[in-house]
């Protein structure tokens, strides 16, 4: 049973100041929480992106840990400045995020796609698909490994179209499934989505 005056942190035992998706956790905790989360998001949206499915629960975070950093700035009790510095950090941040997410429509997809790279001396290609598209670029299925900062190019198996792209982000899935995010290098509607509609329809 965990006490619900108590930090859920384990080990910790302070007073709770804050709550995250239900977990009470002190004033220190709570930050560090959010910095750590806020970390996780920003890595994702550097690379695939924040999918549609994940969008919902980054929104419900952002309002609560806005609110809450809000709460304990203005309870004003024995703040020093650096915890001051960092619950504004963590605000700023947070609304970043948030218009991040309203600006950047993803769509689950899979469409047919050839990889190629033509690395130096470790040339490869690979018939695959994509699992999420984005108006600048995609979360593609690879085994290859392709390194960050690398560019390969991406076919279209469904319309033969081609266009370079450079990969910003790899995440190893367990196994032999790697995903990798790809950013357009440039590109105009690749995809042929009216984003438009994507983006009313999230
Ligand atoms: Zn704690």
């Amino acid at each position: 049973m965990t006490n619900p005056d108590q930090c859920n942190f384990a080990g910790c035992g302070q007073m709770v100041a804050a709550s995250l998706d239900g977990e009470a956790f002190c004033r220190e905790h709570f930050i560090a929480e959010c910095y750590n989360r806020l970390g996780q998001y920003e890595e994702i949206r550097n690379g695939p992106g924040l999918s549609i499915t994940n969008a919902e629960s980054v929104r419900h975070f952002i309002h609560e840990c806005t609110r809450s950093a809000d709460e304990i700035e203005h309870a004003g009790l024995n703040l020093d400045n650096l915890e001051k510095a960092k619950l504004l950090h963590i605000i700023l941040s947070a609304s970043e995020l948030g218009r991040h997410l309203r600006r950047s429509p993803r769509k689950v997809a899979a469409i047919p796609v050839r990889l190629t790279s033509e690395k130096l001396g470790g040339a490869w290609e690979e018939d695959t698909e994509t699992v999420l598209v984005s108006r600048y670029g995609a979360l593609v299925r690879c085994k290859h490994p392709a390194k960050a900062g690398e560019t390969i190019q991406l076919l279209r198996a469904d319309t033969g179209e081609q266009t370079l792209a450079r990969v910003a982000w790899q995440r190893p899935l367990g196994g032999e499934d790697v995903r990798i995010g790809v950013e357009f290098v440039a590109c105009e509607n690749f995809w042929g989505l009216d984003w438009g509609v994507v983006e009313e329809s999230r």
